[in-house]
């Protein structure tokens, strides 16, 4: 059936379909099989979780990849059978938006799609160009997050974050500031991004953060606010809280703010923040970080209806430090600071 679904794929079906069977293919997440009475196969729905979907909201978006019901069997409910098993899926891994796509000159998937309440959202044209060798002076022609990863040096061990969850990748920071020349073209980029949400501040957590909003609010002609860490905290997850100084916090009421952090990982010192100008009165508009490590801290901001900007995406995977595999193994905590 996959085959009739996707004809150009019968190389790879087979490898796919057994990768999936013996758990090391992670799209799709999850396959489900119509059968008839005898048992025989007549339908199915693959289904996978996408963070990011042309005309959804959230970042966990559940998605139909494909969908097929054997053409002798069509016209029997089979295909809303599996939407509406993949709908009770979706929830489960605790979606709130179900995606899905079609060609645009196929009209009975879209009708099909219509009757189960689906509702078209945007129209989209896919274009390909092969690339060759990169351009002698590439400036002008590199896209907005190239070479992130070059100012952002990854350490491989086992570091516990300042949201006091645990990663196995680290991520050297402060080369970012060290000349301005490299920071200055992803700065450009963020702050473009941030320019429509009409701001009058830019606010990070010191260190980090504070420099980026700095730099972005003079890109923007905006206010530049700070926040800083309170002392005498304890150790557990997601606990370290912030506060405005009240030379910003006299004027914060009402501001349309945007707050920032080099990464968003867990999202601990723009949670802090959040939190922070909340308790003066102003709401955050937008959470924006060059670079966003896995959906924890976006999916805070979603949640609280506050948009996320980044210039790239990039899976991760934290862990409490109940969960975590590496402290499961004992291996010993690597220390963050060179000293
Ligand atoms: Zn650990």
């Amino acid at each position: 059936m996959r085959l009739h679904l996707w004809p150009d794929g019968s190389d790879s079906h087979p490898r796919e379909i057994a990768a999936f069977l013996d758990g090391s293919l992670t799209n799709p997440r999850a396959v489900l099989m119509a059968v008839d009475d005898r048992g025989a196969a007549v339908g199915f729905a693959e289904l996978s979780i996408r963070p990011y979907v042309d005309g959804c909201d959230t970042d966990h978006v559940a998605y139909l990849e494909g969908w097929y019901v054997d053409p002798d069997h069509r016209r029997r409910g089979v295909g809303r059978a599996l939407v509406g098993a993949a709908e009770a899926w979706a929830r489960a891994q605790g979606s709130t938006e179900f995606g899905s796509d079609t060609l645009l000159d196929n009209d009975l998937s879209a009708a099909a799609h219509r009757a189960l309440g689906f509702e078209e959202t945007e129209q989209i044209r896919y274009f390909r160009k092969v690339l060759g060798a990169e351009p002698a002076s590439g400036d002008e022609s590199r896209g907005r997050a190239d070479g992130l990863d070059d100012l952002m040096a990854a350490r491989r061990g086992h570091f516990v974050m300042e949201s006091g969850l645990h990663a196995d990748t680290w991520l050297d920071l402060e080369p970012l500031f060290a000349d301005a020349r490299c920071i200055d073209p992803y700065v450009a980029s963020l702050a473009g991004l941030l320019r429509r949400h009409d701001l009058d501040a830019v606010c990070g957590a010191l260190v980090g953060g504070a420099f980026l909003a700095q730099l972005i609010a003079r890109a923007l002609g905006t206010d530049f606010w700070f926040t800083e860490l309170l002392p005498a905290q304890d150790a557990g997850v997601l606990t370290r809280r912030y506060r405005l100084p009240r030379s910003f916090a006299s004027r914060a009421a009402g501001k349309r703010v945007a707050i920032v952090d080099d990464v968003m990982s867990a999202g601990s010192a723009l949670r802090g923040t959040y939190a922070a100008l909340a308790t003066e009165g102003t709401v955050p508009v937008v959470a924006a970080a060059l670079r966003v490590l896995g959906t924890k801290g976006t999916s805070f901001f979603s949640e609280r209806g506050v948009a996320v900007e980044t210039l790239a995406r990039r899976a991760f995977e934290m862990w409490t430090p109940a969960e975590c595999p590496l402290c499961g193994r004992g291996e010993p905590i690597d220390r963050i600071s060179g000293a």
